[in-house]
């Protein structure tokens, strides 16, 4: 059980974070969401996860392109005992055209973020003598794929920094490590599905089997629940000596 525990998990009212932070609540941790927006509806989310899991859960707005928000959401938590660096954005685009602005947010969003969260975190959880530092890398984390530049340079650099941050806690009872997710069917990657039928001029159903999964040998998506369910693993007891990798939960993607 992860009572007791709180559970900070960026970018998580919908899709993988929304996910994960469900089944950490499910298991007992109280869990801290997060996006950059700040509706009603975020905080109803947190609301409902809170009444269905009888479990303390907030809703703090903080954005994760910005340093100083990565770094006031842990702060404003009050405690962090298990970070979840989740929030991440797309952008399709052949490298000579790919918007620098976008280039810009990507690495922001989807790597330095975890580089801020983790530096502020770490501390508390040395100073708790606990913590589980889990990142949401991808399988692009380990292999690329064209006109993905910047999404594929960040996820390897989180995969980096994984690995470093490991060997500086290794001595601590800290882990840190990276999930890295095959395709997943959520907001993030329906949104990706218009592009790349224009880039392939394919339709709907042959951009889902024949790019999207197309690496996916398993023909089938991975789910949020899979990803909660391998960061409760990662969590549990199994995982203490688990530290420093990635594990993939990609239907054989980067077997082939
Ligand atoms: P999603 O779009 O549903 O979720 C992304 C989350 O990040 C949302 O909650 C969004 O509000 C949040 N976010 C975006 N910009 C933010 C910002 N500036 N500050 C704070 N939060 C911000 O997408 P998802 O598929 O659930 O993706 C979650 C993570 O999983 C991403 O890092 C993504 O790269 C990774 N991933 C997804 C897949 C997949 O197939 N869905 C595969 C591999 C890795």
């Amino acid at each position: 059980s992860l009572e007791g525990k709180t559970a900070v998990i960026t970018g998580s009212n919908s899709g993988i974070g929304l996910g994960v932070a469900r089944e950490l609540a499910r298991a007992g941790a109280d869990v801290v969401l997060n996006s950059f927006t700040d509706s009603p509806d975020d905080h109803a989310i947190a609301d409902a996860v809170a009444k269905e899991f009888g479990v303390n859960a907030r809703y703090v707005q903080a954005d994760m392109s910005k340093a100083e928000d990565c770094r006031a959401l842990i702060e404003k938590a009050g405690r962090c005992d298990i970070l979840v660096n989740n929030a991440g954005i797309q952008h399709v685009a052949p490298v000579e055209e790919f918007p620098v602005d976008k280039w810009n947010a990507i690495i922001a969003i989807n790597m330095s973020s975890a580089f801020h969260t983790t530096a502020a975190a770490v501390p508390q959880m040395r100073a708790n003598g606990w913590g589980r530092v889990i990142n949401v890398a991808s399988a692009h984390g380990l292999t690329a794929s064209p006109y993905k530049s910047a999404y594929v340079a960040a996820k390897h650099g989180v995969v980096g920094l994984t690995k470093t941050v490991a060997l500086e806690t290794a001595e601590d009872p800290i882990t840190v490590n990276a999930i890295c997710p095959g395709y997943v069917l959520t907001p993030l990657v329906e949104s990706q599905i218009p592009d790349t039928m224009r880039e392939y001029d394919m339709s709907r159903e042959d951009v889902i089997k024949n790019v999207m999964l197309k690496r996916q040998p398993s023909k089938e998506f991975a789910t949020v629940e899979q990803m909660g369910g391998t960061a409760i693993f990662l969590c549990s007891d199994a995982g203490a000596q688990i530290t420093g990798t990635t594990i993939s939960v990609d239907g054989g993607w980067t077997a082939l």
